[in-house]
């Protein structure tokens, strides 16, 4: 019997081994590895391919939300102490953006049928102090962006996307990226557009945004030797982005793969204990993960792994549990903790194959 991993970072770039080598020949023999003609033409297919005016080369998926808030400060738009509201089942890189910024994240209760940003519990946290809404597509599915956009016009609030685990995800096919005031992208190497290593990015369809951005992730200089800002320095390395144009070719190719997956996990188990992601709109999930739910998940885990199947928890802990923001441990977000104490992710991935699928929906059914 053999193992099936969670999710095989080899098999998926050896399938691109021969264009990786070309990309990464190309840059060693250019001589230029910092802010050239690699990071420029990714920006522009990037981009191109989430259909805004603009985006930003970052270092990493966590600064790419960190210096979009920095730049709404320096902008004018955001200051000290401003309220952000945000799901409180987010990956922390999230939160940590806001509090890098000394702005204060408001932890609202996602909605428990999509793990999203719930519209109805957003709109009820808006206070006099709330300046911006940071929805996060988690697993790879859209949050209800139609109706939070909404939310957002009416209470004249900035809207961060967090689309680390979304590329490509879109509703009526606008895209992840390209429905909030900016967006943060990461291409860390699990991610469904991922690169050897870290990477980031920030989408948006506005100019000034994008200038400032760009000048605080290069130490705040608009122009050399001239700084603007204090700024840091986050840039994206020529080497990750010719990966990444190497990769960005074949992901929509990957994400109907994970679509296929996703239909066989959906069409197949039928275990009466397990709660299966809801899948409303086509297009709005790209299956990051293939996250279910059940009190049973310490006994379902452990049968998979004795069976040869890797599963994993996306998350463990909830961010107002962690030590890291130990002044919010006595909170209590109920259907938050729910979600933490029952998710589990099952095998996805672009290699996963239609044998392993059927293998591993048997043995969920058997259990
Ligand atoms: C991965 C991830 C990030 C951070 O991206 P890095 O590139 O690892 O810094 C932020 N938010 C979410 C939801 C993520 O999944």
């Amino acid at each position: 019997m053999s193992t099936i991993n969670f999710l095989d970072l080899k098999t998926i770039n050896q399938q691109y081994r021969t264009e990786l080598i070309n990309a990464a020949t190309r840059v060693i023999d250019s001589g230029w590895y910092i802010q050239g003609s690699e990071v420029s033409a990714f920006e522009q297919e990037f981009y191109d391919y989430c259909g805004t005016n603009h985006a930003i080369g970052v270092a990493n998926g966590l600064d790419a939300l960190t210096l979009t808030l920095r730049a709404w400060k320096e902008l004018g738009k955001l200051k000290e102490g401003d309220e952000v509201i945000v799901p409180a089942n987010t990956y922390i890189a999230s939160i940590l953006a806001i509090t890098e910024n000394r702005l204060v994240p408001v932890l609202v209760e996602p909605d428990l049928a999509t793990y999203n940003l719930c519209p109805k519990n957003t709109e009820a946290a808006v206070t006099p102090k709330t300046r911006a809404i940071l929805p996060v597509h988690l697993y790879g599915q859209l949050a209800d962006m139609p109706a939070i956009m909404d939310i957002a016009e009416r209470h004249n609030l900035l809207v961060l996307e967090d689309s680390a685990q979304a590329h490509g995800a879109n509703i009526n096919g606008i895209k992840a990226g390209n429905w909030g005031h900016a967006s943060g992208f990461s291409f860390y190497p699990g991610k469904n557009l991922g690169a050897l290593g870290d990477a980031g990015a920030v989408t948006t369809n506005d100019d000034e945004l994008a200038k400032t951005i760009r000048a605080l992730g290069n130490y705040g200089s608009h122009k050399k030797y001239e700084n603007l800002y204090q700024g840091v320095n986050s840039r994206l390395d020529e080497i990750q982005a010719a990966m990444l144009r190497v990769k960005l070719r074949h992901l929509d190719t990957e994400i109907a793969h994970r679509r296929a997956v996703a239909k066989a996990y959906l069409d197949g188990i039928t275990h009466s204990d397990i709660v299966l992601p809801s899948w409303e709109n086509e297009e709005s999930h790209v299956f990051h993960l293939f996250v279910i739910r059940t009190s049973l998940r310490g006994l379902l885990q452990q049968h998979l792994m004795e069976q040869g199947v890797q599963s994993l928890i996306h998350y463990p802990l909830p961010p107002h549990h962690q030590q890291a923001y130990r002044d919010w441990n006595k909170k209590n977000y109920p259907i938050t903790e729910a979600i933490h104490a029952q998710v589990l992710s099952l095998p996805m991935g672009p290699t996963i194959t239609e044998e392993q699928v059927i293998r591993i929906v048997d043995l969920i059914n058997k259990f």
